[in-house]
């Protein structure tokens, strides 16, 4: 599922330059997400880094978009062309496999 920002952002921007697929920016009343840009930081890291670094813990899963950890890793490939033989899956730790 993409990551989405909720009412509680306070706009202080810290998530934004964390964001491995430039999915964040400025809205009109918070930061917000874009869905077809974020990979929940798949093929990158094994954890959302804008939920990480955010102080409001308003970075949360959106229970509408619920997404395959592959179709994320097929999304940041096709994102970061020149990258891709360099993205990763996560480990076995990886918190879908731990769900599952
Ligand atoms: Fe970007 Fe990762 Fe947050 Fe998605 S979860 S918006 S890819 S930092
Ligand atoms: Fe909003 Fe959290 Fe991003 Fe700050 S880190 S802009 S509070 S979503």
């Amino acid at each position: 599922m993409a990551t989405m920002i909720t009412e509680e952002c306070i706009n202080c921007g810290v998530c934004e330059p964390e964001c491995p697929n430039e999915a964040i920016s400025e809205g009109e009343d918070t930061f917000i997400i874009d869905p077809k840009l974020c990979t929940e930081c798949v093929g990158f890291h094994e954890t959302e880094q804008c939920a990480a670094v955010c102080p409001v813990d308003c970075c949360v899963p959106d229970p509408n978009n619920l997404e395959t950890e592959e179709l994320l890793f097929e999304r940041a490939k096709q994102i970061h062309p020149d990258k891709a033989d360099g993205l990763t899956l996560s480990s076995e730790t990886s918190r879908f496999r731990a769900a599952s």
